[in-house]
């Protein structure tokens, strides 16, 4: 059985402790690989090449850190349909979603960050008849990426291109949920002659490998996404140490359709919105508020489209609908559909795992699940799922319907249907999410701010804002004698 390595000082090497854990395929429900179990000691040889890789990375121009990495998006792009299949097989989703959105959205990080740091500027200040300040950002040095399994390649990439491009030296953790890709990149990256050290990939648990990041001395930085009760125990260690923190959390996204809408173009997308990579995106908007004219319209036509989503093995090409990532998983998200007919939800499709035959008889199935008849304030209402459900809630005014929206504890992103361009100006204003989208939804621009607000987490990721996350700012005053 394939035994994933780590990938420490441009090399791919076993864990110290020699131990593995299980890594299982969802759609079959089997282990199909072995992932290092790596602890403090794997993670401390990583810090160790990487503080040594530092300084001549560093001192690199960005043109040659450029170059470097373009060598690397050479070879995903060469290895496209390879990385989307063993993204699929790895994580459960449709390998055609594989291949048209993580893989390449995997070159484009790259490809972004490779090229943004060639055309950054910094500020200078003059004071006038006195001194002219200048700010020099200065890369930081080594760094921490901690990435959650639910877009693997797509977001640890998201982190270490521009931690790279930078200039900073990174120590990385993929989820031990879905560890293939990481492991096939750092193959990629031993192709690209990437300097040893630049980057190191620590397969394990969080617990034990990721937390040993996060409260290394000589990480002056953590760059995470996921759960966000993870992130505020990152916080706790990291905080008191003064490192720099970005933090991409959860979400309970609301998707708000107004009656004036252009129906159409809203349903297609909300099922996209709802069901894509089986829910499990931290954008997928999984509380559906429909103003009460087109309610019952809108869920007769939506609750058809839902029901015609094909459910099949992730690799055959007519899936829509893969396996969800684990047992565990599949149990939680089952536990709050149970929860949902407790708290007065009444099921209009799915609810249901699913067993398919053959090949995948074992795997992680569930159906696309819709709800209605539940309080804003329920817990189903309330709380993360991260699955394929979505309740829909009619509702009469624009005051009631924000109140609903901002009534959870996350705030990452909302999406919004109108053809009334003042009331998206106004709703967009007052929804308490980082990321609003109007008339559409995962419409994506790398150059905008990304993040969430409330408990969806701290800082943005994207842009030019990335590249300076991962650097330390100095102002250098020059006192000019007339
Ligand atoms: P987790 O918080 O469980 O894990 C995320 C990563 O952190 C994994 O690599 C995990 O390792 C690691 N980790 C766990 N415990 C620790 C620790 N104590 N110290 C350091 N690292 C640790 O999230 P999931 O992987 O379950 O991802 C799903 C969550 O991610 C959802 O809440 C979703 O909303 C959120 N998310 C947010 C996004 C955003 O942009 N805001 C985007 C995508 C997802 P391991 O799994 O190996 O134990």
């Amino acid at each position: 059985m394939l035994k994933i390595e780590n990938y420490i000082n441009g090399e791919l090497v076993k864990p110290v402790s020699e131990n593995y854990l299980d890594n299982f395929n969802p759609a079959t429900g089997e282990v199909y690989s072995l992932i290092p179990d790596s602890d403090e000691k794997d993670v401390e040889s990583a810090i160790e090449a990487a503080r040594k890789a530092f300084p001549a990375w560093s001192k690199m121009s960005a043109e040659q850190r450029h170059d470097c990495l373009m060598r690397i998006v050479s070879l995903i792009e060469r290895d496209m349909d390879s990385l989307a299949e063993a993204e699929s097989v790895d994580n459960g989703k449709p390998k055609s979603l594989a291949k048209a959105v993580d893989i390449p959205r995997a070159v484009s990080n790259f490809k972004f960050y490779a090229t943004a740091a060639m055309h950054t500027a910094t500020e200078a200040h003059e004071t006038v008849g006195q001194a002219i300040n200048y700010t020099l950002r200065q890369p930081l040095g080594v760094v921490g990426c901690i990435s959650p399994w639910n877009l693997p390649l797509y977001l640890f990439t998201w982190k270490i291109a521009p931690a790279l491009a930078a200039g900073c030296c990174v120590v990385a953790k993929p989820s031990e949920i879905t560890p293939m890709t990481a492991y096939l990149l750092s193959k990629l990256c031993i192709e690209a002659k990437l300097p040893k050290g630049v980057l190191n990939i620590v397969h394990g648990l969080g617990a034990k490998a990721g937390s040993a990041i996060v409260a290394h001395r000589d990480v002056k930085a953590i760059s995470f996404t996921g759960g966000t009760k993870t992130g505020a125990g990152i916080a706790s260690i990291a905080a008191p140490m003064f490192k720099k923190l970005s933090l991409e959390l959860g979400g309970k996204n609301p998707n708000i359709i107004f009656a004036d809408c252009n129906y159409e173009e809203m349903l297609k997308t909300t099922v996209l919105s709802s069901f894509s990579n089986q829910g499990q995106i931290c954008l997928c908007g999984s509380r559906v508020f429909i103003e009460r004219p087109l309610y019952e319209k809108f869920k007769a036509d939506f609750v058809e489209r839902v029901k015609q989503l094909k459910i099949a093995d992730p690799l055959i090409k007519e899936s829509i609908v893969g396996a969800v990532v684990s047992r565990p998983h599949l149990e939680k998200i089952l536990s709050y559909i149970d929860l949902a007919q407790k708290e007065n939800g009444k099921i209009l499709c799915g609810g249901k795992q699913v067993k398919l035959e053959g090949r995948c008889q074992g795997g992680y199935f569930i159906e696309p699940t819709v709800i209605e008849n539940l309080a804003h304030d329920c817990r189903t209402n309330q709380e993360e799922i991260f699955g394929p459900v979505v309740t829909i809630t009619p509702f009469d005014t624009e005051e009631e319907v924000l109140k609903y929206a901002n009534s959870v504890e996350y705030g990452l992103s909302a999406t919004v249907w109108t053809e009334n361009l003042s009331r998206a100006h106004r709703v967009a204003e007052i929804l308490e999410s980082g990321i609003i989208w109007v008339n559409s939804w995962l419409l994506r621009d790398l150059r905008t701010p990304f993040g969430g607000m409330k408990q969806s987490g701290v800082g943005r990721e994207g842009g030019f804002e990335a590249l300076r996350f991962f650097t330390e700012e100095k102002n250098v005053c020059i006192k000019i004698n007339y």
